[in-house]
């Protein structure tokens, strides 16, 4: 790709899938302009394992939360030990967080619980929070709309809803990150949902391994995918595609307090043994 910069907002690059080829994985990615990622954390272990994994690359940040599939695990000392781990200046967001009623992985009244406290704690770090939410449109919006007026920001991940549902959480000044999905031929409500964002609302992220874009669908997702995406979002917006890879990633260093680091070198190689980290 020439001279384009792409942000990932969502990956999981510590999970393992990628043991055995993370290095190439990064290389892929640097070569496709994807220069800055946010390192997802799935629980406490993960968060960790996030940030040790921004701490190699330039132009990498870390989030650190708990995923609503593994409520039921989460201790009540847990919330405050990831605002521990996100006093570190790498950390830009507190997240995934969330409720899943699609898959109930864990009970309803136990996600609830464990998302208000994680929402507090969120307050607390002071950091923007990152949202997986899926067939729980309307719980989650009460309780964002509850917390809003304390959180540093919100960014519904994985944006895979309804243009209603986009404008609901358009409403509360939430920013939304567009997945794969965006590419696949039956998700014409998620286009329209991109197409009705305001322009400086909206992000881009391959939520790694999962959800790769057309033409690597149903394959294991990577940061490099992203270049097709931006072809996409691109004639969504009717822009190219670099002007979506810019708008997307100036969005994207907005929400996450970066624009002062948009300077540091992004592109410059990874660290001998960064492939070794995880
Ligand atoms: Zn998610
Ligand atoms: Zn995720």
């Amino acid at each position: 790709m020439t001279g384009m910069e792409i942000f990932d907002t969502h990956c999981h690059l510590f999970m393992e899938e990628f043991g055995a080829d993370l290095a190439e994985v990064l290389r892929r990615a640097r070569e496709a302009g994807v220069t800055r990622m946010v390192h997802v954390g799935l629980d406490l272990d993960t968060s960790r394992k996030a940030l040790e994994l921004a701490r190699g690359v330039p132009g990498h940040r870390a989030a650190v939360g708990w995923h609503p599939h593994d409520a039921r695990l989460m201790a009540p000392s847990d919330p405050g030990r990831l605002a521990a781990l996100a006093a570190d200046p790498l950390v830009v967001a507190f997240g995934e967080i969330g409720l899943d009623f699609y898959r109930d992985l864990s009970p309803r009244d136990t996600q609830l619980k464990a998302f208000r406290s994680l929402l507090e704690a969120a307050c607390g770090a002071g950091k923007p929070v990152v949202i997986h939410t899926r067939a729980a449109y309307g719980e989650t919006r009460a309780e964002l709309s509850a917390f809003r007026d304390s959180l540093a920001g919100i960014l519904i991940h994985c944006f895979t809803g309804s243009p209603s549902e986009a404008a609901g959480f358009l409403e509360l000044g939430c920013f939304l990150s567009f997945p794969g999905t965006l590419t696949y031929k039956n998700a014409a409500p998620v286009r329209e949902a991109a197409a009705l964002a305001p322009r400086d609302r909206i992000m881009i992220e391959t939520d790694s391994p999962y959800l790769a874009p057309v033409p690597k669908r149903s394959r294991r997702n990577e940061p490099a995918y992203l270049a097709y995406l931006v072809e996409e979002l691109g004639k969504v917006l009717g822009i190219t595609a670099s002007e979506a890879a810019a708008l997307t990633t100036a969005n994207a260093l907005r929400f996450f307090g970066l624009e002062s680091a948009a300077g540091e070198s992004p592109a410059a190689p990874p660290a001998a043994g960064q492939g070794g980290a995880r």
